[in-house]
């Protein structure tokens, strides 16, 4: 079947998010007891809406610490993560060569492009304009506040195709993140994995293929050499 839209991902795609803070969220982890690296830290959160993301520090923190917490304590490691990145924010760049994969994207499909992000709606829109994106996708710009459920569910993918009028089975997400690839998965979109963000190790894109990535993507100019080898 012929691809007809592509839908990226923001977070780790367009813009160089994830490695945000990652180093001093890791940091905070290990404080409060949680032995993970910062690639474990990817792996488990990255992609994740903030719901499902609570909801997984929950369980991991029972799993890991032998007791549910309360939700002073749950409260408390979340405002502490969500300061660890805040103080980095600045930081935060653009993936380099992503508004020239956008244009080679919008030429290839047509102009059949949307984003498609875990991300909040105002978040979303401030990332897309800070970084002059947002021009490239018109109305064509969705956040997981659109729809019920977060990545690695499937509702993001199926609203952002529906509103370009494709079918899921025809559009090609490019994903950054484990979650993300899940959820493209079960979109029956294709999806590529992206590793050309600054948070990706040497084994990421063995993570995403074991996911469900047909192809890897090293960087935006080899996705835009591979775009346009569809057409
Ligand atoms: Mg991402």
């Amino acid at each position: 079947m012929p691809l007809s839209a592509l839908l990226f991902d923001c977070d780790g795609v367009l813009v160089d998010s994830e490695i945000v803070g990652l180093a001093d969220a890791a940091m905070f982890l290990q404080s409060r007891g949680f032995s993970w690296s910062a690639q474990e830290v990817i792996t488990r959160f990255t992609g994740m809406r903030s719901d499902l993301f609570v909801a997984n520090l929950r369980e991991s923190y029972a799993a890991i610490l032998g007791r549910s917490p309360d939700e002073a304590e749950l409260a408390d490691l979340v405002s502490g993560l969500l300061e660890t990145r805040r103080a980095q924010l600045h930081t935060m760049t653009l993936v380099a060569g992503a508004t020239m994969a956008v244009r080679t994207a919008g030429e290839v499909f047509a102009g059949r492009i949307a984003v498609a992000s875990s991300s909040g709606k105002a978040q979303l829109a401030d990332k897309m304009s800070r970084f002059g994106l947002a021009g490239h996708f018109g109305p064509h710009i969705y956040s997981a506040d659109d729809v019920e459920r977060g990545k690695p569910y499937p509702d993001i993918f199926l609203h952002a195709a529906a509103a370009l009028g494709v079918a899921p089975a025809t559009t090609l997400i490019i994903e950054d993140s484990v979650n993300g690839v899940l959820a493209a998965r079960r979109a029956g979109a294709e999806v590529w994995g992206f590793v050309g963000g600054g948070h990706c190790a040497a084994d990421h894109a063995q993570q995403l293929t074991e996911s469900g990535a047909s192809r890897i993507v090293a960087d935006h100019d080899d996705l835009a050499t591979q775009l346009r080898e569809l057409s």
